[in-house]
């Protein structure tokens, strides 16, 4: 396949990374590659959906993975999968032999063995320095449902209207469901036999890296999963509490003990991030240590610090997200190449082992199996209107390109990206009920 021809195709059926930031697929293609990566690590508790997509489709995933190694020239194809995932890299075993370029790298159970950086490094030893992309080192990085995505282009130009979603925690049936773009999350919910505490809360992601959702708030190309938790759940708690509170409690509390520094991830792979030192400043004031502040720009919110590291129960990444949003937005960038430095010799003693972290955010109960169902949800009795967002991924929002009262089919284009970002598509037939910057209301046809 041609280079233009695989990003092309990409591009038109709207493949984003499937969970994460959705950065566009098509844009993380080159042919300055020399390694491809596809992540199985899967490190958020809870969370099994790429271990299960993976055993379910092994050989088109595999034939995708070698597809886009080839079409960008790389020499090789890393799968990085844990070793704990035992069944998996069984059926992976039993295909490989079919692609001679493709490897595996088995990696250990521990947090946060799924960050791109750390993936890397872990299975090819390289070191993305500190603000660069992946393929600064010669390597792309894909997902499991990404790469799964990538198959059905290929093969029969499907573009992504569905999303594998984990329902986990307090609901009756954890289960991991094929669901369209659109679905409010307590529809998903429901189809997991609904919620068994009242009151609950949602979390948008897992318990370190996902965000409190409203539970109207719909599926989109980045949802991984819906964690239910009580309101007093001490996770839930710690992700409500506002920046205010925080900054109070780290000017009283803050000891400056420097966990939070020491089992960084990024840090310990030689990164300037200091967590400690940006809470002594965000204490003291914020332009008291502005280069503290700044390299605070290199943080991947893996959570560590504020879920895991710190004994006072402080939360410096929730500080430091709030703050890269607000200097995001006033465009101020960080240092293009900042000093950074070895790889700290102790790093392998300051991995977290997943049964000790799910312990620790007091989890343990709800790390039960959650099955895949493969089969696409339909939602024509349980929903009447689907709700799809124009920007679910990095870049620019996309704008429609059809009109209110336009009847839609099902994979018809919704809406499409000029600059960086993705074309959305149309996960049912329908009619287009409403426009605005944001979304597509799209009434279902029954
Ligand atoms: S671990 Fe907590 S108390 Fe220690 S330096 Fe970091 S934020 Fe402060
Ligand atoms: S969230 Fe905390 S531990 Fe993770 S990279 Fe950012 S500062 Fe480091």
């Amino acid at each position: 396949m041609q280079f233009t021809e695989l990003s092309g195709l990409m591009k038109e059926c709207g493949i984003v990374g499937a969970g994460g930031a959705g950065f566009p697929s098509y844009a993380k293609l080159s042919e300055k590659a020399d390694t491809i990566i596809l992540n199985c690590a899967e490190c958020e508790p809870l969370f099994r959906l790429h271990r299960q997509l993976l055993m379910t489709y092994a050989e088109e995933i595999l034939s995708a993975l070698d597809t886009v190694r080839e079409t960008v020239g790389a020499k090789k194809a890393i799968i990085g999968i844990k070793a704990a995932y035992s069944e998996t890299v069984e059926e992976l075993n039993e295909h490989i032999g079919a692609f001679k370029n493709i490897e595996i790298s088995l990696l250990p159970e521990v947090y946060p063995a799924g960050d791109e950086i750390v993936l890397i490094y872990e299975t090819t030893g390289k070191v993305v320095k500190p603000g660069q992309l992946p393929i600064s080192e010669g390597v792309i990085v894909y997902n499991v449902e990404t790469m799964l995505n990538i198959h059905f282009a290929i093969k029969e130009k499907t573009p992504v209207c569905y999303k594998y979603v984990t329902v986990a925690g307090e609901v009756e049936n954890p289960q991991t469901y094929k669901v369209p773009l659109g679905v409010p999350l307590k529809k998903v919910v429901e189809l997991s036999g609904g919620e068994t505490v009242k009151d609950c809360v949602y979390l948008s992601g897992g318990a370190m890296t996902g965000r409190v959702a409203n539970k109207n708030d719909v599926v989109t190309k980045t949802t991984n999963a819906i964690l239910v938790l009580p309101q007093n759940h001490p996770v839930v708690m710690k992700k409500k509490t506002n920046s205010k509170v925080n900054i109070y409690r780290a000017m009283s509390a803050c000891c400056q003990c420097r966990m939070c520094t020491d089992m960084c991830s990024r840090n310990l792979l030689g990164h300037p991030i200091e967590p400690h030192l940006f809470m002594r400043a965000a204490a003291k004031g914020m332009t008291k240590d502005v280069t503290a502040m700044m390299n605070s720009m290199y943080c991947s919110q893996c959570g560590i610090c504020s879920m895991y590291a710190c004994h006072q129960g402080l939360s410096p990444s929730m500080l430091i997200g709030e703050f890269r949003n607000e200097i995001r937005k006033r465009g101020i960038k960080p240092e293009k190449e900042p000093k950074f430095s070895e790889v700290d010799e102790h790093r392998k003693y300051r991995t977290i082992p997943m049964e000790r972290l799910v312990s620790r955010l007091g989890i343990s109960k709800y790390d039960v199996e959650a099955p895949l169902d493969d089969s696409p949800q339909d939602f024509s009795k349980a929903v009447k209107t689907l709700k799809i967002m124009l920007s679910q991924h990095i870049g620019q929002p996309a704008k429609a390109v059809v009109s209110v009262g336009d009847t839609v089919k099902k994979f018809e284009k919704l809406a499409s990206c000029e600059g960086l970002g993705a074309e959305i598509h149309s996960p049912a037939d329908g009619v287009v009920k409403e426009i605005t910057e944001k979304y597509i209301l799209l009434d279902i046809k029954r």
